[in-house]
């Protein structure tokens, strides 16, 4: 997708399955089940859409997904396919590793920072089991507060912060520390956006006369946007993310703002518009 100067392109690490209590959290099933009809055992099918940002000068990758560091296990009950399935599609688009300048996470979750480090290095497999970053060039860039919470998670939010996800990057000098809000390009800047985790932060790409924002786990799926009360389980601080999905709301239909999302299998990004109820809110997907 063009937009203004720059390029804009989602690239999937895969399609993955998961629990849609998860999703929905305090939501009924007899409500979410008309919105998505979960499989045999209870999943819902999950994208992780990556974002590719090509400016003239830099190519800025948003999230790297699962990766390929999972174990066998863990592959299994994601029933997550195939390997190098982001690098793939990035070479799809003629782009190798050395050619992504900047990578930023919205959080340290490990289906969004499990592609920062990898395992082997050009196919050969490496001799250490240590990981190294997997874009050799690339400065990352995560939150101060964030960086603290995977560093030293507590008993509900350690299984999901690995250290292997983000310690190589410091070791290797390409991790970038932001304390809040940053811009990051004259195109390109981060926000914090409280309540999925303590300091996830959004993507906020602007150029010419248009706007665009990656959502990340602020709204997982359209339905999290257009019913501010939808949280998912996985939120920290649930009454938080209700302020923070409130705002970006308001924000999105005033500025006429492109919202991004990460992970719903066919709807992509779009456009959302007020209803007559002020909790909730209707999205117009655009292809991307
Ligand atoms: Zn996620």
């Amino acid at each position: 997708m063009q937009f203004g100067n720059i390029s804009l392109h989602l690239v999937s690490d895969g399609i993955y399955w998961e629990d849609g209590g998860g999703l929905f959290g305090l939501v009924p099933k007899v409500l979410w089940a008309q919105v998505a009809e979960p499989d045999e055992r209870n999943r819902l099918c999950f994208d992780t859409c990556c974002l590719l940002i090509e400016t003239s000068r830099q190519r800025i990758l948003v999230d790297t997904g699962y990766g390929d560091k999972l174990s066998a296990k863990e592959r299994s009950f994601l029933s997550l396919q195939g390997e190098r399935r982001l690098l793939t599609n990035l070479e799809k688009l003629g782009l190798g590793l050395m050619d992504v300048d900047l990578v930023i996470n919205t959080h340290l979750h490990g289906d969004h920072c499990g592609g920062n480090t990898q395992l082997v290095e050009h196919g050969a497999p490496m001799s250490s089991t240590h990981p190294i970053p997997t874009f050799p060039r690339a400065t990352y860039c995560v939150q101060r507060l964030e960086l603290a919470d995977a560093s030293f998670p507590n008993e509900r939010t350690r299984g999901t912060y690995a250290r292997e996800n983000f310690e190589p990057l410091e070791q290797a000098g390409q991790l970038r520390v932001l304390w809040g809000d940053t811009r990051l390009t004259d195109e390109v800047r981060v926000i914090v956006t409280p309540g999925h985790t303590r300091a996830h932060q959004c993507v906020v790409i602007e150029s010419g006369a248009q706007t665009a924002l990656f959502l990340g786990d602020v709204a997982s799926w359209p339905i999290h946007m257009e019913r501010l009360s939808w949280i998912p389980a996985y939120d920290v601080e649930p009454l938080v993310s209700i302020e923070t999905k409130r705002n970006l709301a308001h924000y999105a239909i005033e500025n006429h703002v492109l919202l991004v999302f990460e992970h719903h299998p066919e709807i992509r990004a779009g456009y959302l518009h007020p209803t007559e109820r002020p909790d909730r809110f209707h999205l117009e997907p655009v292809e991307m």
